[in-house]
């Protein structure tokens, strides 16, 4: 095993210094004064050149071919073997992409932001077209030089979620799309929800206290993590002992902390349960991007916006903020909090219109990758789509087509994860709940021990070992699928609206 272990050396190496940059990252948006920007980008831009040279370089392709002769005979589902099939598929992946290329594209991108911003700014496409021409060009060269079987799609989506095509993204979502659209016509035809209690005046500390609360109680442990305050909310780890998440506090809006603050308590769960054993190995990541998702959903949507969890946490909630809350129903709370309104963008959206924004955007992302849509085109199309999905259109070009970062980052691909995520998170819990006797009535005494062993096994000590879809078969026993979660939002929905049982059968 030497050069299998020489591999590994080097790789712990390259692991500690892009878990370095985290640390540089995560105090960029955190605790470092302005002033630091220039000198911090750079010393960002010096490790992540230094660790892509490193991981490329001519050694770690012979100590990789050498360990793949040399660990041949073992079994393919041996550590070794998934181990570097992972490294193989990164390995590829890495030296596939012209040096010339990625220069390109780290160029395009820092740019297109600017552009996007002062585009969004005005509301002006047109502003932003000539960017996201390039930008979708590079895009198409990326998707070439990486290869693919089917479409150049599949080549973008593949850095997320690995081993997944297009056309089965979009066979779940053609599976979901129709009883989706059916639910948001049912529920826009009941009685609409009052969500005013939750616009109340929420001090920061209580919002803070009340959400650490709630973190410590799911399971997060603040002795191996912590939570700060950052414009947009995110979860990083610099090993497994010290996985950090952030939100942002809104005073008049309860749901903007709250909900972030337990979201990306969701992803630190996975990360702060990491098999051990894996320190330091390749093996010690997330499955895909999805994968993350679903846990931060499960956490964020299946559990804390249950009834059974403020049947529980209402009060706790009255008592962290005296006299705002105190003659509001727990029925009220937990109604305003589950209000379905079509919104002009995912980041606002609720569980039931969460993933036709992304349907949207997929289909936008597809149709211009391949030719199908015309970047003049791309408002037209877009608050067309948004008529049809969500019955709503963008008064401008920054409420619609602009109103989000990821295109001037080049980030084709990375939208579908949100909705496989989130379809993903109902099927882990349908399969928990069935393999786990008592845990309905467990949760109800807010207890989620159980339901986070089960998560523990099945998912996050399982680090990156399996493709995802392999991942989803050994927790499910079947392959992905979205009927768990319209059945979820199904009877959550018609309980919330008091929607006659008589329109569900229709
Ligand atoms: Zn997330």
């Amino acid at each position: 095993m030497q050069n299998y272990n020489a591999l590994l050396a080097r790789l712990a190496e390259i692991t500690h210094l892009r878990r370095a940059s985290a640390v540089l990252g995560w105090d960029q948006q955190t605790y470092m004064p302005g002033g630091g920007g220039m000198a911090r980008a750079q010393q960002l831009t010096a490790l992540r050149k230094l660790t892509h040279e490193m991981f490329t370089a001519p050694q770690t392709s012979e100590l990789l071919a050498a360990a793949e002769t040399e660990c041949a005979g073992l079994e393919p589902e041996s550590r070794e073997r998934l181990t570097l099939r992972l490294v193989r598929r990164d390995y590829d992946k890495a030296v596939k992409l012209p040096l010339s290329l990625v220069a390109e594209l780290a160029h395009a991108t820092a740019t297109g932001h600017q552009i996007w911003v002062r585009a969004r700014e005005h509301s002006d496409f047109s502003a932003f077209a000539p960017t996201l021409e390039h930008l979708i060009d590079l895009m198409r060269q990326q998707a070439e030089a990486y290869g693919y079987e089917e479409r150049p799609y599949d080549a973008l989506l593949d850095k997320y979620e690995p081993g997944m095509k297009t056309s089965e993204v979009e066979a779940v979502f053609d599976a979901l799309r129709p009883g989706l659209v059916d639910l948001v016509r049912r529920i826009g035809a009941a009685e609409q929800i009052d969500d005013s209690v939750l616009r109340r005046d929420f001090d920061k500390e209580g919002q803070q206290l009340f959400g650490e609360y709630v973190a410590a109680r799911l399971g997060y442990d603040f002795h191996r993590g912590r939570l700060d305050e950052t414009v947009h909310p995110f979860c990083t780890s610099f090993s497994r002992n010290d996985v950090r998440i952030t939100t942002r506090y809104e005073r008049n809006w309860l749901p903007a902390a709250l909900m972030g603050t337990i979201h990306e308590t969701g992803h630190a769960l996975y990360e702060q349960g990491y098999d051990p054993a894996d320190d330091d190995t390749p093996l010690q990541r997330a499955a895909s991007s999805g994968v993350h998702e679903s846990q931060s959903r499960l956490w964020e949507n299946i559990v804390c916006r249950s009834r059974g969890f403020w049947k529980v946490y209402y009060p706790e909630l009255q008592r962290h903020f005296p006299g705002v809350l105190d003659e509001v129903s727990l029925d009220s709370f937990y109604r305003a909090l589950n209000r379905v309104t079509p919104s002009m963008i995912r980041v606002e959206a609720d569980e039931v219109t969460y993933c036709l924004h992304i349907m949207l955007r997929f289909e936008m992302e597809k149709g211009l990758l391949d030719g199908s849509i015309a970047v003049s085109d791309v408002p037209a199309v877009w608050n067309e789509k948004m008529r049809d999905y969500l019955g709503i259109v963008p008064a401008n070009d920054a409420e619609g087509c602009l109103q989000d970062v990821h295109w001037s980052g080049a980030s084709f691909g990375y939208f579908p994860t949100y909705a496989l995520g989130t379809i993903l998170s109902a099927q882990l819990f349908d399969k928990a709940r069935s393999e786990i006797s008592g845990l309905d009535s467990a949760m109800a005494q807010g207890d989620f021990s159980g339901l986070l062993a089960w998560l523990r096994e099945k998912i996050h000590r399982q680090g990156g070992r399996w493709l995802p879809a392999e991942l989803v078969q050994r927790a499910c026993g079947e392959p992905a699928q979205s009927s768990s979660y319209l059945n979820y939002l199904n009877s959550k929905f018609a309980e919330v609206y008091r929607l006659e049982s008589a329109s569900q059968a229709v």
